[in-house]
This record gives structure tokens, C-alpha cells and sequence, in this order.
């Protein structure tokens, strides 16, 4: 638990420290840290919330349902911010539109998606205008197994959410990227991507720069990502250590 603590501490101060070496047009914001917990205990969470951490990710829908239903996380963790950051399966809706405390889903892909959400929302929020956080997740890398939606239509299914789906609120774009990239090569083409999309979005339907987050980084590439302008890091390992394997939970 202590070690946690220390590496969230760590992380943390990396953060700042990246922060600081943006270009200018960047500096606009502090960077989120969403502390990726999937597959680590309960008693995890309460660590790194009581050293000061509020957002938290989770991949598997059945995980943050009993996470954050979780008495303990309900009495202690009032604060706590759920984002969801897997493949969302249309059958699980209902079930994680009843999350206490969700505060995003950052992987939406496809209209469709969109749609069933925006028409369900309403039956859960809590008050009348409250809108569901949301982001578009986008397959920079075009590899056939990664989920998102392809970079061509990012700017089609962002201005459908904005145009037709009222319960929803657009926050920015997201991306998982090519993993093993070694940015002694550069900087990472998928967040380079990520970024240009950000600009045709912002160009193409009037929308500012600057109210449209970047979700780009893990624990291999947190820092980096920040140079580049991402507003929202998720990391796991880093802070929580190795994940134990899904089928030992
Ligand atoms: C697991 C996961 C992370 C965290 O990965 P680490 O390498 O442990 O930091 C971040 N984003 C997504 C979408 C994930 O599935």
C-alpha cells in the first residue's frame, strides 16, 4: 500500500514535470491523471483515493459495476470519477449508465453507440440536464484488432453527437495506439494523429481547440504524451504495479 502510494506520488510529479516542457499553446490546462485499476483490488483504489486520487479507469463493465458498488468505495470514496475506458458491448448499457460516479465513457466509435446511450440517459441521470461526459475513441494505428473509430469518419461521428445527441456531452478524442513504439523515433505517430484530428474537428465544425481533450498516454508513454498536449493520462502499471491475470479475479 505504501509502495503505491510512493508510485502515485512519482507519477504524479512526472506529470508536472512533462507539463512543464509543452510549447506554449499548450499550457493552457493541467493534465488528468485516471488511474487505470482494472483487475487490481478494491483495497488498491482506497490507497490511491485517500493519497489524493479521484479519477479512476476501469475496462470490463461487470468490474466497475461491483467496484463501484463496492460498500466501502460508496462510504469513503464520495469523490471517486469512473472512467470507462473498454469495448463497450451494447447489451452492458443498462448496467453501466447505473454506475455511481461514472464520469465518462471515452470509447465511443461508432453513431450507433452513440445513439442507444443518448436515447438511455435519461432514465438514469440523476438530474434533469445532467449530460453524460463522452469521448470519441479513434484507431489511430488502423490495426484491424484495435477498436475505434477509422480516422475519415472521426469528424462525421463527432458532429452527429453534437448535432443529435443532446444527452450527450462531447469532451474530446481518445486513442490506445500501436504498442512497443520506441519514441527514440520520434514522436508517436498515433498521437500525432490524434492531434491532427483534433485540428480537422476543430476546423471543420467551429469547435476550439481548447474544449476538445486529448486521452493519449500509459504508463510507457505518459510523459511523452504530455510534451505532445494530451489533457487526460491513464495509468496503470505505474502506479499499481503488474496486473494479475483476468481469470484469476
Ligand atoms: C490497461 C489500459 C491502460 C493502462 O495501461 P498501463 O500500461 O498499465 O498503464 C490505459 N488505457 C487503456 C485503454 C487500457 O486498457
Amino acid at each position: 500500500m505504501a509502495e503505491i502510494v510512493a508510485n502515485l506520488r512519482s507519477v504524479c510529479d512526472k506529470i508536472l514535470y512533462a507539463a512543464t516542457k509543452r510549447t506554449s499553446e499548450h499550457r493552457y490546462y493541467e493534465p488528468r491523471l485516471v488511474a487505470v485499476s482494472k483487475l487490481q483490488s478494491t483495497e488498491l483504489i482506497l490507497s490511491a483515493y485517500e493519497a489524493g486520487q479521484r479519477h479512476f479507469g476501469e475496462n470490463y463493465v461487470n468490474e466497475l459495476v461491483e467496484k463501484a458498488l463496492n460498500p466501502q468505495i460508496l462510504e469513503k470514496c464520495k469523490e471517486i470519477k469512473w472512467h470507462f475506458i473498454g469495448n463497450l458491448q451494447r447489451n452492458k448499457i443498462n448496467k453501466i449508465l447505473n454506475v455511481p460516479n461514472l464520469y465518462i465513457i471515452e470509447t465511443i466509435s461508432n453513431d450507433k453507440l452513440a445513439d442507444v446511450l443518448n436515447n438511455s440517459w435519461p432514465r438514469f441521470r440523476k438530474s434533469d440536464d445532467s449530460k453524460l461526459n463522452i469521448m470519441v475513441q479513434v484507431n489511430t494505428s488502423g490495426e484491424k484488432e484495435k477498436s475505434g473509430c477509422d480516422i475519415i469518419q472521426v469528424s462525421t461521428l463527432v458532429k452527429h453527437i453534437i448535432n443529435n445527441c443532446h444527452n450527450l456531452k462531447f469532451l474530446g478524442l481518445m486513442t490506445i495506439g500501436m504498442f512497443g513504439y520506441n519514441i527514440a523515433n520520434g514522436p508517436n505517430p498515433d498521437f500525432i494523429c490524434l492531434i491532427k484530428c483534433r485540428e480537422k474537428i476543430s476546423d471543420e465544425l467551429g469547435i476550439d481547440i481548447k474544449n476538445i481533450e486529448l486521452s493519449m498516454g500509459m504508463s510507457n508513454d505518459y510523459e511523452h504524451a504530455i510534451e505532445l498536449g494530451s489533457t487526460n493520462v491513464r495509468v496503470g502499471t505505474a502506479i499499481f504495479g503488474n496486473r494479475p491475470q483476468k481469470n484469476t479475479l
